[in-house]
């Protein structure tokens, strides 16, 4: 009989300390308590926008510099057209949207805080249709509109630095948390979003799809085409945290009659 509990355990319960610990933090600094759009989470973030937008759009142009920006009219007016539509129903209008294509084969796509959104080639196989496009999209602005980067920073380093050095890095726009930020947000690495924060933006994604006007079953297919896609050098973001497909279509379909309202009422002359 072993005298230690199992590594899972122990993980669990360290979680459970820093759920603790965050709960504690968000009581004491009320400041830092943020509510998420649409599902009314409440969440712990010790970043401002201002200072989280500014470290998107760093990230974001170095991501351009990088990688070769597609000029494929047919891709880059899709990706714009759905981009526009998912923009203009996700409340944000001191965002200064931007969409790009990048051409590389991968099934990857991401959106920054502030609105700087890019789809890279490989994922056109996986959304074939405009609606499923619609679906990763809406997925990917529901993450920044979450703020779930600045989410994760804020617990990172609380558990990792602790709260004095945080305040003094922010003090000083200190690169550690620049990078974090992209890091946060899948930016050029792999570094998934947590499995709640994927379900949360699976539904707020759904919600902007159908809001946007296109019919928001089209995202049932849509990930099931993805799950289909693992192993196949599929998209490291989309899957890696998530429980199961089945687990994500089920939970769809339960947001589906919600997210029925948003798209009959955008149907509505
Ligand atoms: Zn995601």
């Amino acid at each position: 009989m072993p005298t230690s509990a199992p590594r899972s355990q122990r993980l669990v319960s360290w979680r459970n300390v820093i759920g603790g610990l965050l709960s504690a933090a968000c009581l004491a600094l009320v400041y830092a308590c943020q509510t998420v759009p649409m599902t009314g989470r409440q969440q712990l973030i010790l970043l401002s926008e201002a200072e989280e937008g500014q470290m998107g759009l760093a990230a974001y142009q170095q991501v351009l510099r990088e990688e070769r920006v597609s000029r494929d009219p047919r891709a880059t007016d899709l990706v714009t057209r759905v981009g526009q539509r998912i923009a203009a129903v996700a409340d944000r209008p001191d965002y200064a949207w931007e969409f790009r294509v990048i051409d590389k084969n991968e099934a990857n796509a991401f959106a920054l805080p502030g609105g700087k959104v890019a789809v890279y080639t490989g994922l056109f196989q996986y959304t074939q249709t405009e609606a499923g496009l619609a679906a990763v999209m809406g997925h990917e602005v529901a993450h920044a509109l979450a703020r779930h980067g600045a989410e994760r920073v804020s617990q990172n380093m609380l558990a990792q630095v602790g709260m004095t050095a945080l305040q003094i890095g922010l003090r000083n726009g200190d690169p550690l948390i620049t990078q974090g930020i992209a890091l946060a947000y899948g930016v050029g690495v792999e570094m998934p979003f947590n499995r709640n924060q994927e379900s949360e933006a699976d539904h707020i994604g759904l919600l902007l799809m159908a809001k946007a006007g296109y019919d928001p079953h089209e995202a049932i297919g849509l990930w099931e085409r993805m799950s289909a896609g693992k192993g196949r050098g599929g998209p490291p973001e989309f899957l890696s945290t998530h429980p199961s497909g089945t687990t994500r279509i089920r939970q769809l379909q339960s947001w589906l009659p919600e997210a029925l309202q948003y798209y009959q009422s955008a149907r509505r002359p």
